[in-house]
């Protein structure tokens, strides 16, 4: 929906030119910012404020004034012509203009957001299992939408809140792949970081507000696109609040406290095309606002502190139960409260800016054979694909891909150990099949996959 057509056909530069902002040659700050630019020879630009000092300094200094002004107009040579060189900005630093008329051009129209079970519908094309996380995030995500693209004139002045999500899952099984998902399908720019990479401002690492430009980065610098962007941080986890801290906690809490604003929302400044602030690259001001939140980790000793806490209440009482009761329960996770969070080391304020709080189940050998063959883009459809361009049959045995799946839960890696399996035996098959142009059908068996045979081949008749 933006308005790139305009310049498909004419190779207009000065249309292209007016897509960007002008930057203040000086302060590197853009016009949306600084005000209107004068212009100068070479195509520089300088903000009114820069302008005003240099004279300022000038004047102070006793330098004739009538001069510098003949200086400034040589076309070559002026007071900062021949710099002209140095201001060629390159594209990934250029700042897109903000359009002008939001009615005309709305980057989202309420009408058109899907529905949730449209969303829902759409992530099971590739997500297996997961049904309650997939449920919980269509709705807080056509939530979030609909908040944003709604007119604050029928809102009668009821702020609905922000749907930021703390989605608690074993690795592998599916964070990620849900949230990258869940971005095609709205269409809307992400950025992925990891928690564990950020660090309070000043100290060595990333600094929290990195992670708007990363976005900003994957809406081609489109700040308005950006602001409806959705952020994951993973490993949310890893910045859990140190259990004794001497030190200064600058990877833990300070962190959990430095990402209060971001995820309620506020005026950041980042720099366009860079992660890290310096003077030569330009900076732009996004709201995060409507930025949706999706911070995910693995949590790994949470298991224990929510049973413990199970236990504990279902031993007491009249209705006391067996103490336990929970220590074969598969799906521990499901039960966990802000306390356990807590517990494990969230900070409260953080907690609160994250209101839907879910978990994803860990896989089992049923679900990781569906992941096989039935998502989309399932690993087993690609090499069936790749397979059929050299007119060739390739057809797993069900054994084979319970025994895929076994393997992978051995691993503990969920549904990531897939595929490496798969490439380990698929390697040779796909090196020796093109040798023979007879072959009509390849049958993986249980053996291929433990490497004790070869496959099954059938020749063309
Ligand atoms: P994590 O939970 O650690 O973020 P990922 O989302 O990165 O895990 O999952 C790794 C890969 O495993 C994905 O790219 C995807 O191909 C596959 N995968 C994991 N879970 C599922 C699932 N429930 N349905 C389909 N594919 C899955």
């Amino acid at each position: 929906m933006d308005n790139t057509n305009e310049n498909i056909n004419g190779d207009n530069t000065s249309d292209k030119k007016d897509e960007y902002e002008k930057v203040c040659f000086v302060c590197r700050r853009p016009e949306s910012r600084a005000g209107k630019m004068i212009v100068m020879p070479n195509d520089i630009y300088i903000c009114q404020d820069c302008m005003q000092r240099t004279f300022d300094s000038i004047n102070s200094s006793g330098i004739n004034y009538e001069d510098m002004m003949r200086m400034s107009n040589m076309p070559t040579m002026g007071m900062f012509g021949n710099f002209g060189a140095m201001d060629q900005v390159p594209e990934k630093n250029k700042i897109k203009k903000r359009k002008e008329d939001k009615k005309e051009m709305p980057a989202l129209d309420v009408k058109n957001i899907p529905t949730p079970h449209e969303i829902k519908r759409k992530l099971d094309e590739y997500v297996i299992g997961q049904e309650y996380a997939k449920k919980v995030m269509s709705v807080a995500v056509y939530n979030h939408y609909k908040r944003v693209a709604a007119d604050p004139s029928v809102m009668d002045g009821v702020e609905i809140e922000k749907s930021n999500m703390l989605m608690i899952g074993p690795t592998g099984s599916g964070k990620t792949y849900l949230v990258k998902t869940l971005a095609r399908i709205l269409q809307v720019p992400l950025a992925i970081t990891d928690a564990t990479t950020l660090t309070e401002a000043g100290y060595i690492g990333d600094d929290i507000e990195s992670v708007v430009s990363k976005l900003l980065l994957a809406a081609d610098n489109d700040v308005e696109k950006a602001e409806h962007g959705i952020i994951f941080i993973d490993e949310i986890d890893k910045i859990a609040k140190k259990k004794e801290t001497r030190s200064r906690d600058v990877s833990g809490e300070s962190v959990q406290q430095g990402m209060l604003k971001l995820l309620e929302g506020s005026e950041i400044e980042v720099p366009v095309g860079a992660t890290s602030k310096n003077a030569m690259v330009p900076q732009v001001t996004v709201n995060t606002k409507n930025i949706l939140f999706i911070c995910g980790g693995a949590f790994p000793d949470l298991e224990d502190i929510i049973k413990t806490r199970l236990n504990k209440s279902s031993s007491m009482g009249f209705n006391a139960d067996l103490k336990d009761k929970y220590d074969d329960e598969k799906n521990i996770m499901s039960y966990v409260t802000l306390d356990d969070l807590r517990e494990y080391g969230m900070i409260p304020e953080f907690l609160g800016r994250l209101p839907i709080v879910y978990s994803l189940d860990r896989l089992d050998e049923d679900m990781m054979v569906s992941i096989l063959k039935e998502p989309k883009n399932a690993i087993i459809k690609q090499y069936q694909k790749l397979l059929e361009l050299d007119e060739v049959k390739l057809e797993f045995t069900d054994e084979a891909l319970r025994c895929i799946a076994g393997k992978a839960l051995e691993k503990d890696t969920g549904a990531r150990a897939l595929r490496s399996i798969i490439e380990d035996f698929m390697l040779d098959i796909m090196y020796e099949i093109p040798k023979d142009s007879n072959i009509g059908t390849v049958t993986i068996t249980k053996d291929v996959v433990e490497k004790k045979g070869a496959p099954v081949i059938t020749m063309r008749v």
